[in-house]
């Protein structure tokens, strides 16, 4: 139990705890902070809303799914872009504030994942469950340890190594900012009728959960709801309101039929806005070699080509 609650700041220790093991179902302890995040939702109700904790709600969900769907899923899972080392750090810390731990695990996972999709070692296909898929799968012992044997290419940056053990400290740090940031706006700016506590709430707290869930039913709907283009492996599919909440990761079984690509959406009107924020990134020099489906590629294993 010692180990579970030291971990929940430095999962280094619970690394080394079960290294020797191969323990697993849901560890209570270890995801207390993940339930409490869910709880603390609640004090909503305390808060009370204003127009400047809407848009903190947006801007904070934004921000932080561009970082996890461009960054953790498109640049450092798979690779499909190129970018500086400092820009890579600056993604990666925006993408730990997001509380889906830190870019090591997140992409070791996820490696996996596209190993052997829907099969016996995917860590989280809904063919094992629908929530275990959404929920299950993350929570547990055997998954909140990152195998470094997916990640050759990640773990030789010890700043990302560093941010991955220490992972929960950037939300806490993110969070304290929106706390002082809403503050500083009911002394100097009492007309906007905001609190601390009200764009710590909004501003973290029902941003988070949103954004953790929203990010999460691409591993648990986005595998059963949805339209098959192509003949993947897998039961991969796409879908349009998906791809909407998520900034253009429900063009699921797009992805799956090409991970390479930086581009998701492989029409123009499959709305993919992370790759056209990319895409903007890479006119100024911030990114570049941004991937794209090749036109063979595109055109080839359709599900209607082959019934
Ligand atoms: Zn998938
Ligand atoms: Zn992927």
């Amino acid at each position: 139990m010692k180990q579970s609650v030291l971990a929940w700041f430095d999962s280094a220790r619970y690394q080394s705890a079960l290294s020797d093991t191969q323990a697993s179902g849901i560890d209570w302890v270890r995801i207390l902070p993940f339930i409490g995040l869910h709880l603390a939702c609640l004090l909503v109700f305390w808060v009370g809303v204003s127009p400047i904790a809407v848009a903190a709600f947006a801007f904070s969900y934004l921000l932080r799914m561009f970082a996890i769907t461009a960054f953790y899923h498109r640049y450092f899972a798979h690779r499909s872009f190129k970018t500086s080392r400092a820009i890579q750090f600056v993604f990666a810390v925006i993408g730990a504030a997001s509380t889906q731990r830190g870019p090591l695990w997140w992409a070791a996972h996820h490696r996996q994942h596209h190993r052997c999709a829907d099969q016996a070692e995917d860590p989280h296909a809904p063919r094992h469950g629908f929530l275990w898929s959404h929920m299950g799968w993350f929570l547990s012992r055997e998954h909140f340890v990152t195998d470094p044997k997916r990640i050759p290419d990640l773990i030789e940056y010890p700043e990302l190594r560093l941010l991955d053990r220490f992972a929960l400290l950037v939300p806490v740090v993110y969070a304290a900012a929106w706390f002082g940031l809403g503050a500083i706006l009911s002394a100097t700016a009492p007309g906007l009728e905001t609190s601390g506590a009200q764009l710590l709430v909004w501003g973290y707290f029902l941003s988070t959960v949103v954004l953790i869930h929203a990010t999460l039913t691409i591993n648990s709907l986005a595998h059963v709801w949805g339209k098959r283009r192509y003949a993947t492996r897998d039961d991969s599919r796409n879908n349009f309101w998906l791809a909407l909440l998520t900034l253009g990761e429900g063009w699921h079984n797009n992805h799956h039929h090409y991970p390479g690509s930086a581009r998701q959406g492989f029409f123009w009107w499959e709305i993919d806005l992370s790759y056209y924020v990319l895409k903007a990134m890479s006119w100024v020099g911030l990114v570049w070699d941004v991937k794209s489906v090749p036109e063979p590629i595109r055109r080839a294993r359709l599900v209607q080509a082959e019934s």
